[in-house]
């Protein structure tokens, strides 16, 4: 199977090749088929999985092979929503990548940047735009955007825009757009808010579920070193110099946690950055471009700010704190041991996380060992404190936190969004999907 032979034009095939892609993932091989034939798609994948690519080629084939709908002014004709700055960073320098041999433009448009220079290149032709959804709101708001004639919907990370508050704003967006449309949703995950969404936007969708490229359970892993409370970072930096780890994704809990802990681990001299909604976009790029690049030994992050980044492959993912969220584990650890290779997530827990350990066993169905670092011995003396935002303390109910635009996709942070998610999505029931002729050689959910 190659990309020609889904139907991709030679312009495309060739920058995909050049980007060293010879293989279409699985989602690729499904999305792209259904996206070429110009129905809905709802689409179960996590990052990871080359979901970009699934979309982005069909689009990038359909818009050079056709041309906007009415006259006039070239339009914007595609829109792709995504929950994070760098998410849609990334999308849309993958656009333009994959279409460098194609007389197609795209744009990226977020927040926490100046607007003026985004108005300027919306006086340009645009044809494919990567936006969050409130800076693109901001735009409507003052007429800089026109999206009117848009072909082609993508909502990428469509729970985690939900996860986020985002649903009035893509509400908000929606009515901006004509009704003859293609709407793609994808999804790591399925709830009923999922299904909700889907029901009210696609007509009668293609329905695509693949797993990642490689189960986290099979490549990956895992280590627990019980440690004290006050005594994690100390651990972590024994481990990061007794075994020369050279690029480390820490997590920790809050932004603040973060902030603190690449301080201490600098001052301590491992050089270490945070990322999280705090920080201004240049110093997000910044220490992103530093880590990925190998000059930055450690990143620490919050949940929400590594979503969605591409940053795999990594040898080792360091679990500073067990997130509150079970699922957030596997999110995490899914950073490590991709593609074939083997990866270490290492988790620092204390004695007040012993339920959120035994949390995420339960979601991953397997028992993890505990070990113990020589000289990090547990203090027996030490009791448990209640963590803040611990499903153990104060579990959140399955509504939506009360954020309005004032949520930038950014500076959302894991507490305000502890709602349980199911690892495995599962779009039975979700729309009405397309009779099994049209759906062609795609798998139906099971
Ligand atoms: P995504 O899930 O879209 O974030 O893609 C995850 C990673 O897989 C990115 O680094 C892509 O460049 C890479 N990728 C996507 N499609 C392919 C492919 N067909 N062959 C090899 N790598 C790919």
């Amino acid at each position: 199977m190659s990309f020609a032979s889904l139907g991709l034009s030679d312009p495309i095939v060739r920058a995909v090749t050049e980007r060293g892609y010879t293989i279409p993932t699985p989602i690729q091989r499904q999305a792209i088929p259904a996206v070429l034939a110009g129905g809905d798609l709802l689409a179960g994948a996590q990052t990871g999985t080359g979901k970009t690519a699934g979309f982005a080629l069909p689009i990038l084939h359909r818009l050079s092979t056709s041309k906007p709908i009415t006259g006039g002014r070239a339009p914007i004709r595609a829109l792709i929503l995504t929950p994070t700055r760098e998410l849609a960073a990334q999308i849309e320098e993958s656009v333009r990548e994959y279409g460098k041999y194609l007389k197609l433009n795209s744009m990226v448009m977020f927040g926490g940047v100046g607007i003026q220079p985004q108005i300027q290149q919306l006086r340009n032709r645009v044809d494919i735009l990567v936006a969050t959804p409130g800076r693109l709101l901001d735009h409507a708001g003052q007429r800089t955007v026109d999206l009117s004639r848009i072909e082609v919907l993508v909502l990428d990370e469509a729970d985690r825009m939900l996860d986020m508050g985002f649903i009035h704003d893509i509400k908000k967006v929606l009515a901006l757009l004509p009704r003859q449309r293609q709407n793609l949703l994808f999804s790591a995950t399925s709830s009923d808010e999922i299904r909700t969404l889907a029901d009210s936007l696609l007509n009668r969708p293609a329905l695509i579920e693949v797993a990642r490229r490689n189960a986290p359970a099979e490549a990956v892993t895992h280590q627990v070193h019980l440690v004290d409370r006050e005594r994690k970072r100390e651990l972590l930096a024994h481990l990061i110099r007794a075994n020369r780890w050279q690029q480390v994704l820490v997590f920790t809990r809050t932004k603040h946690g973060a902030n603190r802990l690449s301080e201490q681990l600098t001052r301590g001299g491992i050089a270490a950055l945070a990322i999280h909604g705090n920080k201004s976009q240049s110093a997000r790029t910044h220490a992103l471009a530093e880590f990925k690049n190998g000059a930055l030994p450690v990143l620490v992050a919050t949940d929400i700010a590594a979503r969605g980044l591409d940053i795999v492959d990594l040898p080792h993912v360091v679990n500073f704190e067990l997130p509150n969220v079970p699922e957030d584990y596997v999110h995490r650890i899914g950073r490590t041991g991709r593609a074939g290779a083997t990866g270490v997530a290492v988790s620092l827990v204390c004695v007040d996380e012993h339920k959120l350990l035994a949390d995420i066993e339960k979601v991953i169905k397997r028992s993890l060992p505990r070990e113990v670092e020589p000289g990090f011995e547990p203090d027996p003396r030490i009791k448990a404190e209640p963590i803040p935002n611990g499903r153990n303390r104060s579990p959140m109910p399955m509504g939506r936190p009360a954020q309005g635009r004032s949520a930038a996709p950014a500076r959302a942070e894991p507490g305000r969004s502890s709602h349980p998610r199911t690892q495995t999505p599962s779009w039975r029931g979700a729309t009405h999907p397309r009779p099994s002729a049209d759906r062609g050689n795609l798998r139906r959910p099971a």
